[in-house]
């Protein structure tokens, strides 16, 4: 489509809100810039989702985020069969619980709030790169930006079409809701539940929401058994679930950040002439437990935050600086949280079962350190430092 004068010009275009793309609008409003997002569907929106938040995210979501918190988890347990389980307890949260409908709406009213022009129910087909920006059409319009941020998830069309020939893990994961007028052990006195033994190669979650339940497998190695058939024997096997009639779960894939994908640098994998990617659309998900809205708000975040300064400042500042901060806030943290899932994933009876039994004093020192990574007062390159160290392995500064 040619230039005209009837096609409206905005700093920045955002395809997609979920949490990355409503975290980026309400960003890049806040800086005075005029942004026009889309969503293919009307929020609030049911998303296949567990709706777990580390509860690190805090310190990054305005203050208000409690409001639309269901459950603050302090307490978690790791199982791998009835006989083979470890439960800590935080006297801080370690998790929030959130219904993915009411938290992704709550960021996209913020982002209105701040001035973002939101179109719902209008589905982005095609971005064209044009001379001094970029041409996004709809099924019903062409619009033009400086700017393309695609923030529209695991199946992106900004992705596919401004970054060909890129293709990047995607893990299978089920999930269901069990909804009662009853009052579960785990409502009760919060508690999630991570399952090893859920799935051959991942594992199985119990989230503890206000009226009910979340339940899910991912699987996270190559080679695992389909994951329908592991959320069966999961629910079949796991005490906590005993009796309960599970709705049939439905399925998404989780796009993983793959440790070898990024090792030298993430150059070109997230910024493309005029388009940035964020949170799934980018792979920007912890390749050890899967949690990707931390990531999807955060790099909201930053690509906010280098587009303010590319507009104000073009002559010392370019939209590639957001790929250098990704990886200098995720690159390390991915690679080790990729190793550790290749090792707990692989081996995980091993690991969890022998490790367990053998020295379990050791083994519940780390899983309390993973719920410091998810509090945010350890990083995984510190939590793996550590276990090197009680292995007297010199190498651990290399990691
Ligand atoms: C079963 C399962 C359980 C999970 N559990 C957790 C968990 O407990 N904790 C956690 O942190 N992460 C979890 N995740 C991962 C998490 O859901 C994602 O990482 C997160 O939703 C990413 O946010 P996003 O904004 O990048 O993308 P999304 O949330 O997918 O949002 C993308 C938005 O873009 C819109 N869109 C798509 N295409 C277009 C288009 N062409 N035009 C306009 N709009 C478009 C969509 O309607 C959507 O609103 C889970 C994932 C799955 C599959």
């Amino acid at each position: 489509m040619s230039k005209s004068l009837s096609v409206q010009q905005y700093d920045v275009i955002v395809v997609g809100m979920g949490p990355a793309g409503a975290s980026a609008a309400y960003a890049l409003s806040l800086h005075g810039l005029s942004v026009l997002a889309f969503d293919k569907q009307t929020h609030p929106r049911y998303k296949v989702c567990g709706g777990g938040l580390s509860a690190r995210i805090a310190k990054i979501l305005p203050s208000d985020f409690f409001s639309i918190v269901e459950k603050t988890v302090r307490r978690v347990q790791f199982t791998y069969g009835p006989q083979h389980s470890f439960i800590i307890e935080s006297p801080e949260p370690i998790a929030y619980m959130v219904m993915r409908q009411h938290f992704d709406h709550w960021l996209v009213d913020k982002a209105r709030q701040a001035g973002t022009v939101i179109h719902e129910n209008e589905s982005v087909v095609e971005i064209r790169d044009v001379e001094d920006g970029v041409e996004v059409f709809t099924k019903l319009k062409c619009y033009r930006s400086h700017i393309v941020i695609g923030a529209d998830g695991v199946m992106s069309v900004v992705a596919q079409q401004s970054f060909p020939g890129r293709s990047l893990r995607k893990i299978p994961a089920l999930e269901s809701e069990v909804l009662g007028d009853w009052v579960h052990p785990f409502q009760e006195n919060p508690t999630a539940l991570i399952s090893l033994q859920a799935a051959q190669k991942g594992y199985g979650w119990i989230f503890p929401k206000r009226q009910g339940l979340s339940l899910g497998v991912g699987e996270f190695v190559k080679g695992a058994k389909r994951p329908k058939q592991s959320f069966r024997d999961f629910m079949s096997h796991e005490p906590m679930l005993a009796g309960m009639k599970i709705p049939v779960p439905l399925g998404y894939q989780i796009p993983i950040a793959a440790a070898q994908d990024y090792r030298k640098a993430w150059a070109g994998s997230l910024v493309r002439g005029k388009s940035m990617l964020v949170g799934d659309a980018g792979h920007l998900v912890d390749p050890l437990l899967g949690e990707g809205i931390y990531y999807a708000v955060r790099s909201g975040q930053l690509a906010a935050k280098s587009i303010a300064a590319m507009l104000s400042n073009p002559a010392s500042c370019r939209l590639s600086d957001y790929e250098m901060m990704v990886d200098n806030e995720f690159g390390s943290e991915f690679r080790v949280a990729g190793r550790l899932g290749t090792i707990i994933y692989g081996l995980p009876r091993s690991v969890h079962r022998w490790a367990g039994q053998r020295f379990p004093g050791s083994y519940q020192r780390v899983l309390r350190r993973y719920c410091e990574v998810l509090q945010g007062t350890e990083t995984y390159q510190s939590l793996w430092a550590k276990i090197l160290q009680r292995l007297h392995w010199p190498f651990v500064q290399k990691m």
